[in-house]
């Protein structure tokens, strides 16, 4: 079993709680006009036109998990593990599968951070994974809502957001541990209203620990070249402290 993977960085403190290792996964189906990630979204290997290195190389989940162990003293005493992110985890459904599995096996806690636009056979394949191995709370889900407007949410990241809202739902329904984090745009999906909406959406969810706001930033625009791209949204400046103390106030007891 390989999948495709452009990074993995390790002692991460964002990206789920505690100190992590985080597998960035190469493809995904939505194209936000905010993504920082520009080289995560084809699923091919590229390579960069400014440096000509390669982004992406195909990995066996074994190859993985040599680099995910070597931080697992520190998983425990954190409360840290795996997080597999992208892209969109779940874009391969089979390889996230088993590296969940394969980390879960090791007593090693997994985050998958995921848009949420997938089958809900692939959540489900993870759930699956739970029953007989310890504690439920070993999974989590790091569960991105970017917009209840379900036109502007096609226009700004081209898809539909009804299956993310109902396999969000279903997770719910289904007891998964989930953090929703909402990417936060100044201009694009900020406004009071989508806040309202949000925060309301969320408030009808039970399982829901958490809910963080991502603000905008404009770290990855000089990505973009580099993969012959251009970004549909070049804000050089990203979201204020205004903006941010205006998000967490906005969201704020959202679960
Ligand atoms: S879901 Fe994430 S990786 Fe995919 S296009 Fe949007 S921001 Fe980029």
């Amino acid at each position: 079993m390989d999948g495709l993977v452009f990074d993995i960085k390790r002692g991460v403190t964002k990206d789920g709680p505690g100190l992590r290792t985080s597998v960035f996964l190469k493809g995904c189906p939505l194209r936000c006009a905010w993504c920082h990630n520009p080289e995560s979204q084809s699923p091919d290997i590229e390579r960069s036109v400014t440096t000509g290195e390669l982004c992406g190389r195909r990995m066996t989940v074994d190859e993985v998990m040599e680099e995910v162990r070597r931080d697992a003293v520190f998983y425990k005493p954190s409360g840290g593990g795996l997080t597999i992110t992208g892209g969109e985890p779940l874009a391969q459904p089979e390889f996230t599968a088993a590296l969940a599995r394969a980390a879960l096996d090791e007593g090693i806690a997994v985050a998958i951070d995921t848009s949420g636009f997938a089958p809900w056979s692939a959540f489900e394949a993870l759930l699956d994974i739970l029953p007989g191995r310890p504690g439920s709370s070993a999974l989590l889900f790091l569960y991105d809502l970017k917009c209840m407007d379900s036109e502007r949410h096609l226009a700004l990241t081209g898809v539909d957001n009804a299956p993310i809202l109902d396999n969000l739902r279903r997770l719910d329904a289904a007891g998964a541990r989930l953090w929703i984090r909402c990417p936060l745009v100044p201009g694009l999906n900020d406004s009071d209203a989508d806040l309202a909406a949000l925060r309301g959406f969320i408030a009808g969810l039970r399982r829901v620990e958490r809910t963080d706001p991502l603000p905008y930033h404009p770290l990855g625009l000089e990505k973009y070249a580099a993969f012959g791209k251009t970004p549909r949204f070049a804000r050089r400046e990203g979201a204020t402290a205004e903006d941010i103390a205006r998000y967490s106030a906005g969201l704020a007891n959202a679960q």
